[in-house]
């Protein structure tokens, strides 16, 4: 590997080569960007700075690519997947450790969720592409033939809060399918990516199937999604983003699919084991509040209201913040200088709005002293309503409120009181009112006494600003593939 200045780096012993990876090369661009790791506010690695030039070299290497993967037989194509599954597994440990320098999540939750989730997107698409049902359907003596041919160039623009799992949920099945990938990884946490390169040229995966370029959203992100040659857009990230993004894809009529962000509510009815409502409620700091599905604002029946706010309390404070290499951490810092005032200021406008704090309200500033990272402390609102920012507006950090409701009725209609529709959760002993409440609830995903669980068959996606689209299982294909009838007449042939 060069180690010339800004080519490649260093992380947690791990080398990664920071340039792009465009045909089965890698490539530098004239500028870098410095990479900061929010544990302790240095800088990490430089990397590549792509722009127009490095996004047309990659989608044209992955034009090229695509005559001879889409032809590809899918079961040869699951093999390669399969073996870039293996070389995640063999690589997790690194992949672990690089990605939680570079977005300070908890290295115990990469080792034994994200990462071996990472191989599983590989794994799981590439066994389904080969399940997919092909019908025919009989007109009037004529064959109606169903296909799912590949679509083509595919971008795939993701965020960073778990960036690996969020970009391979997508290449998985892109490339399962028979497309070829142009990636943009998050400047934030652009590392992984570029490791993942390398494991699947390793694995066999043919020059230019996988292209990944560096850079900055407006830079590298802009270009790639308004490419012409770009036959699918995904995006994971923010709503004004994805606003941008429609704009542009719609000007080729290219497909998008977008996964954005959340304002979810966490029900806890009269009925509810409260053990268990308070242990989903604190798990909503978990990677210090950066997940998209995080139910943040708590919404309790009056009958166990006050039983509920005192147990929460106590145990939200029990959190243990601090350095994510730690097994005795629970949650590390915020992934930026630039994110950590976006959540304070948030926190001040709630504060000034008239909001009361009940638990944290600000930076933890000992640790942030002691170490340069950008930790925030776990923070609950009380006294609020619908009329404060802090209620409608996704603060994407350990920031929850928490409100009280009278009837199922009056939860319900606070629960889906948001402009998004991502998830909900309701905690409740009572079957019946389960289903009720669920079938009631808008949302993508639905949560009954539970959180975070979900089989990979299964639709993903949001309702409302919360994205468009649906992927997992089949869904998937139905994005990264044009499905097509042939029909065949019933005569005609020599
Ligand atoms: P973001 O929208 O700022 O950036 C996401 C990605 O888009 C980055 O790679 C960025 O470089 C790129 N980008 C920025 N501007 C662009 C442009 N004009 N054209 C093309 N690409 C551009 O979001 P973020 O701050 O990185 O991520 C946080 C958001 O992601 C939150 O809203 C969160 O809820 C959401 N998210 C959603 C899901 C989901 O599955 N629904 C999962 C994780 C995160």
């Amino acid at each position: 590997m060069t180690t010339a200045p800004g080519t490649a780096a260093v992380v947690a012993g791990v080398e990664v080569d920071t340039r792009h990876w465009i045909g089965g090369h890698r490539v530098a661009s004239a500028g870098t960007f410095d990479d900061v790791s929010p544990l302790d506010g240095t800088v990490i690695a430089q990397v590549s700075r792509g722009g127009q030039a490095e996004v047309d070299a990659a989608v044209a290497a992955a034009k090229a690519a695509f005559a001879s993967w889409s032809q590809t037989p899918p079961a040869e194509r699951a093999e390669v997947l399969h073996r870039v599954a293996d070389g995640v597994d063999a690589r997790l440990e690194e992949l672990a450790q690089v990605e939680t320098r570079d977005n300070g999540s908890l290295l115990r939750s990469h080792r034994r969720g994200v990462m071996p989730r990472v191989a599983m997107n590989f794994r799981f698409f590439a066994d389904h592409v080969l399940e997919l049902s092909h019908p025919d359907f009989e007109t009037r003596g004529h064959r109606n033939h169903v296909s799912w041919d590949p679509a083509g160039v595919t971008a795939i623009v993701t965020p960073w809060n778990a960036p690996l799992m969020l970009a391979t949920w997508r290449i998985g099945p892109a490339l399962a399918a028979g497309n070829t990938v142009v990636a943009k990884p998050p400047e934030w946490a652009p590392l992984t990516a570029s490791l993942l390169a390398d494991i699947a040229h390793d694995a066999g995966l043919p020059d230019g199937v996988l292209n990944v370029v560096q850079g900055l959203g407006v830079e590298a992100g802009a270009p790639l999604v308004a490419h012409p040659d770009v036959r699918r857009v995904c995006f994971t990230g923010s709503v004004p983003t994805s606003v941008r993004i429609g704009e542009s894809a719609a000007r080729n009529v290219t497909p998008v699919s977008f996964e954005l962000g959340g304002k979810s509510p966490l029900l806890v009815f009269d009925d509810a084991d409260l053990d268990l409502a308070v242990d989903l409620a604190v798990e909503q700091f978990d990677n210090s509040g950066q997940v998209c599905l995080a139910a943040v604002r708590l919404l309790v029946q009056d009958g166990v209201y006050d039983e509920f706010r005192t147990r929460f309390l106590a145990k939200a404070a029990t959190i243990t913040q601090g350095d994510s290499r730690d097994e005795s951490s629970d949650i590390g810092p915020l992934v930026s200088r630039t994110h950590f005032d976006r959540v304070d200021g948030f926190v001040t406008r709630a504060i000034s709005d008239g909001a009361q704090v009940i638990l944290g309200g600000g930076p933890n500033t000992g640790l942030n002293d002691a170490t340069g990272g950008f930790y925030y402390r776990p923070t609950v609102f009380e006294g609020v309503d619908r009329s404060m920012e802090i209620t409608c507006d996704e603060v994407f950090g350990p920031v929850l409120t928490l409100q009280r409701f009278a009837s199922e009725e009056d939860g319900v209609a606070m629960a889906n009181d948001t402009d998004y529709g991502l998830a909900a959760t309701l905690v409740t002993g009572d079957r019946d009112r389960a289903e009720r409440v669920a079938s009631r609830l808008r949302a993508g995903t639905v949560w009954v006494n539970c959180f975070f669980v979900r089989d990979l068959s299964a639709p993903f996606g949001g309702s409302g600003r919360s994205g468009i689209g649906r992927e997992g299982g089949t869904w998937s294909f139905d994005f990264y593939c044009d499905v097509k009838n042939s029909v065949f007449a019933p005569k005609g042939w020599n």
